[in-house]
């Protein structure tokens, strides 16, 4: 209960209705791309996504989320179709960390009152053969002390931080999965508020795509408007992310830009993933790795090494300075480049020398786990779900795919 996410004030996705919000490469197609769903090929249906994403909503709206649609401004952004190969303005529903608070309060009790047992603070260590019933689920109570759960089902809902711990899973039980074929890489760009406003300011959480001279797609994702940047230790390096700040925005912007890069012929996405994060670890000595737009784009006064002495705009606490051609592969800066260019085409002045870029962004870094459409693994039982499943991101993504395992363990009970 809780999760990454409602730590922070947050937007649930796709408010009025589910979207095809990605791109990628498809040459057989008369526009050389298709749009697709994350949610949609993990469950096997845009049907049963879009469904399943109203059930979630109707499930928070039931335990006390407030309904708050605010109508995307997005006439603007839909008209830059000569820059982007897809603009995605799907509707967002804001969630204060309060409300939260009440949501996740308002589940657990319900869960407690039809007479289910809930252990906070309680992490699983081990998942074995059970001898009754098929699962054996072991982990530590709060008072320290063993807990060993009978299961004939066992759903992991750990998340992206937990992926050392999956891996380990995925050992153990011999669930199938391939290498990752593709990662997310990028960094986040950071400037004011008032240069980016015109162009995202009237949408919750716009995604503009290309596809890059390598047929891979360059994205942005997750817009903070008046937000802040937040970084987390994640497998020994340093990853950063956009929190929203409802409540005490700030007067900065931010938002990602990642390459979905394809992983060549015999080569493990994730692995090619980790090293970039260890790299950056290396240049930006442990901390997140920051540099002007100006400083990357060799701009005059601003160069690095010349002396420019601006210091740098960004709501990081912990940073090094240093140059993002260090850390990331050459073809990956020349799609942030490209986007920034976009951006500037789109409106004119958003990004000036003084915004900051800031890496490394690393997301779908899990290796491809073979799942059902009901979120089931190769062992009978086990079910991923949300984050740690490798196949989708994001809160209402994760809850969908939640349900739709709830719904399969109780079919076959
Ligand atoms: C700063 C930030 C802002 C974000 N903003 C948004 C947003 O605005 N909108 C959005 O849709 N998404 C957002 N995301 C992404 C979103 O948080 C995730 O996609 C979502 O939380 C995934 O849900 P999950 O249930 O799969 O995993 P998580 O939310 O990560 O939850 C996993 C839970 O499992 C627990 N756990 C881990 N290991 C074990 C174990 N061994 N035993 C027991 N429990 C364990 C963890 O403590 C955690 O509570 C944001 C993420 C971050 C970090």
């Amino acid at each position: 209960l809780g999760g990454a996410a409602f730590h922070f004030d947050t937007t649930l996705g796709y408010f009025t209705q589910l979207s095809r919000s990605k791109v990628e490469s498809a040459e057989e197609s008369d526009r050389r791309y298709r749009r697709y769903s994350g949610l949609e090929r993990a469950l096997g249906s845009f049907d049963r996504a879009e469904q399943l994403i109203r059930e979630v909503y109707e499930s928070c709206f039931a335990f006390g989320l407030e309904r708050q649609h605010v109508a995307e401004n997005d006439g603007f952004l839909k008209s830059q179709s000569a820059l982007f190969a897809h603009v995605d303005t799907s509707a967002s529903q804001p969630v204060t960390v309060q409300s939260a608070i009440g949501l996740i309060a308002g589940i657990r009790d319900e869960i407690v009152s039809r007479g289910s047992d809930v252990f906070l603070h309680s992490p699983l260590d081990a998942i074995r053969d059970g001898i009754g019933r098929r699962w054996l689920a072991i982990g530590g109570s709060p008072s320290g002390e063993r807990l060993e759960l009978e299961a004939d089902a066992v759903v992991l809902a750990v998340g992206k931080i937990a992926m050392p711990w999956v891996l380990q899973i995925i050992q153990d039980l011999s669930i199938a999965h391939k290498e990752s074929q593709q990662v997310d890489i990028g960094v986040r760009i950071e400037t004011s508020r008032e240069r980016l406003d015109p162009l995202v300011g009237g949408c919750h959480n716009p995604k503009l795509s290309f596809l890059n001279d390598r047929r891979e797609s360059v994205r942005t994702f997750c817009v903070t408007v008046g937000g802040r940047l937040m970084q987390y230790e994640f497998m020994g390096f340093p990853v950063l992310e956009g929190q929203h700040c409802m409540e005490l925005p700030t007067q900065k912007t931010n938002m990602g830009v990642v390459t979905s890069l394809r992983a060549e012929l015999g080569e493990s996405g994730t692995h090619r993933a980790l090293a970039i994060g260890r790299r950056v670890r290396e240049v930006g000595r442990g901390k997140p790795v920051v540099q002007s737009v100006g400083s990357l784009l060799g701009v005059q006064g601003w160069a690095s090494g010349d002396g420019c002495g601006h210091a740098l705009n960004t709501s990081l606490i912990e940073y090094t300075e240093g140059d993002l051609r260090d850390c990331l592969p050459d073809h990956v800066i020349k799609d942030i480049v490209s986007m920034l260019e976009r951006l500037n085409d789109a409106s004119p002045g958003c990004i000036q020398p003084d915004a900051i870029l800031a890496a490394p962004v690393i997301e779908r870094i899990y290796p491809e786990v073979i799942l059902s459409p009901d979120m089931e693994t190769s062992q009978p039982g086990i079910f991923m779900v949300g984050d740690c499943s490798s196949k989708i991101i994001g809160i209402t993504y994760g809850a969908a795919t939640g349900i739709a395992a709830a719904r399969a363990i109780i079919a076959q009970a």
